[in-house]
């Protein structure tokens, strides 16, 4: 899998509290990202971002602190803007987990800028035009800000997850009769038939199915047996089953 952290910033614009910029600071290293970019911090390095940033202090220490928006974003391929609440003009936007696969996808190719707020007022309009997309977080819509770091977790924790969920796809893709790696062939259709025929022999027998009114019961087995895709050895298991029901009568 390729580690997407190299290629992915968190672009901080004039945050005001120094222990948000440490709190962000923990919140991405948790989540495996590491570039924290600074647009005009109110006061920073500082003594409340150390304390906050909890043992993050890599990420901190490698922040680079700009004076504009516009050197955060220069060599950026796409940039995601994020905002508490609709704006003026609207704007293509996506919730956390939609965006994750757009990020993924670019950050394979070229730089992308996840943008966030000050505290007090956000992202002005300007800046969010700035973006190619917003996300937003589903939050209540009567209190829907949430505090900067936590919007930074909520969005790298989505990031995260799909990252996670890609890696386990490549390593182990899901296994069925139909994929190479099972231990037993696939029920061929002439086997899964004779075991339908099988089966309904029986029903018939034990009185469970009956001709005169089929409640398409057959049409329904049909469909559950054909979804499971059987290997040879189940089907054999199965007719076993039957011969051993038919036995004893
Ligand atoms: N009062 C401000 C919100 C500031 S919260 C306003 O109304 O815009 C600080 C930053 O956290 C926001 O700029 C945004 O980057 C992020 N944030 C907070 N809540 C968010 C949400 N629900 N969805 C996306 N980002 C959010």
């Amino acid at each position: 899998m390729n580690d997407i952290a190299p290629h992915l910033r968190i672009v901080l614009v004039e945050t005001t509290h120094a222990g948000n910029i440490g709190a962000v600071a923990r919140a991405m290293k948790n989540m495996g990202l590491r570039n924290l970019w600074l647009v005009n911090p109110r006061s920073f390095p500082s003594e409340e971002a150390v304390a906050r940033a909890s043992g993050a202090l890599d990420v901190l220490d490698s922040a680079i602190v700009v004076s504009t928006l516009d050197e955060a974003l220069a060599d950026c391929a796409l940039v995601m803007g994020t905002s508490a609440r609709g704006r003026k003009v609207p704007w293509p936007v996506m919730n956390p987990r939609e965006a994750a696969p757009q990020v993924l996808a670019m950050a394979g190719q070229g730089q992308v800028a996840l943008v966030f707020g000050r505290e007090s007022n956000g992202l002005s309009n300007e800046e969010l035009q700035r973006c190619h997309y917003h996300i937003h977080i589903p939050t209540n819509p009567d209190y829907s800000s949430l505090n900067l770091a936590m919007a930074v977790q909520v969005i790298s924790y989505e990031l995260r997850m799909l990252t996670l969920a890609q890696q386990d796809a490549e390593q182990a893709p899901l296994l069925s009769p139909d994929s190479s790696g099972w231990d037993v062939p696939p029920a061929t259709v002439e086997q899964l038939e004779g075991f339908l025929q099988h089966l309904e022999q029986v029903l018939v027998e034990v009185g469970f199915h009956r001709q005169d009114n089929p409640r398409q019961l057959m049409t329904r087995l049909r469909r559950l047996f054909q979804r499971t895709r059987l290997d040879q050895m189940e089907v054999n298991i199965l007719r076993g089953i039957l011969t051993a029901v038919r036995g004893r009568k």
